[in-house]
């Protein structure tokens, strides 16, 4: 960040909250207002800052609002908030659709041919690249309880993820040698359990598309661990060991 940039982000961090904002803090990220003071403080700053500093972009006609930027900053100054001066640098710009849209991707098929796909999209993040979330999922999941589900969460665990080598392989940066060890233990296990349990049609909490790639059980597991950290830490206590060591976003004993 130049020096500019520093004495803006500055100015953003003594600024108060603005007051128009706690209604959509209150519809889109409730669990905030319930937060120790400090830690709901630094959900707002990083929200607050992300709102300013990012690029925000509707595409395919979607007019972008400041209500869908701060619902869409809320839920990824969660994640950010229990890392130091966390907001995402290498994310410069968001993208927002209003609905799921079709990503067209290339498959590789032997003899340098490719087919091409397309594919339905909630979300999508991209190494040093945007983020893409489309608006209508995101409010929908926001607005049911069951299952729980985030598609901007999802997408900013992939971003964390993405930064030991630009691809994502569900294991981020962890602060301790202990922690490697232990997550490169349990992780793979559990994500296998999960693997057999959606090959013999057993319903889990986690969706079945987490048991696709060590990457996105991560992703996936984060949803969970921040949409509904009781039933994770009941279902699957040792995933939510190491998410919380990772995270540090709930105390060590939930209510
Ligand atoms: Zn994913």
């Amino acid at each position: 960040m130049g020096w500019l940039g520093f004495f803006r982000r500055r100015r953003l961090l003594r600024q108060p909250i603005p007051i128009h904002w706690y209604p959509w803090i209150d519809a889109y990220r409730p669990d905030v207002l319930a937060l120790p003071s400090h830690l709901r403080e630094e959900v707002l700053r990083r929200a607050f800052v992300m709102v300013a500093e990012k690029h925000w972009e509707g595409c395919g006609g979607m007019q972008v609002t400041e209500e869908h930027q701060v619902a869409i900053a809320l839920q990824a100054g969660r994640v950010a908030a229990c890392f130091p001066d966390e907001y995402f640098p290498e994310v410069l710009s968001i993208l927002v659709y209003a609905d799921a849209y079709v990503a067209r991707t290339q498959q590789p098929i032997g003899g340098g041919l490719y087919i091409q796909q397309e594919t339905p999209r909630s979300g999508e993040a991209w190494y040093r690249g945007p983020v893409i979330i489309a608006w209508n999922e995101l409010a929908s999941e926001l607005r049911r309880s069951w299952p729980p589900r985030n598609v901007v969460i999802h997408e900013f665990a992939h971003l964390l993820d993405m930064r030991q080598g630009g691809q994502a392989d569900g294991m981020p940066g962890l602060p301790s040698r202990e922690l490697q060890s232990r997550w490169a233990e349990t992780m793979p296990a559990s994500w296998r359990e999960l693997q057999h349990k959606c090959e013999s049609g057993e319903p889990d909490v986690l969706d079945c598309y987490a048991a696709t790639s060590l990457a996105e059980f991560f992703a996936v597991a984060s949803e969970l661990y921040f949409e509904s950290p009781h039933t994770l830490r009941d279902t699957w206590p040792i995933v939510f060991e190491n998410l919380n060591a990772f995270y540090r976003a709930h105390p060590s004993s939930l209510p």
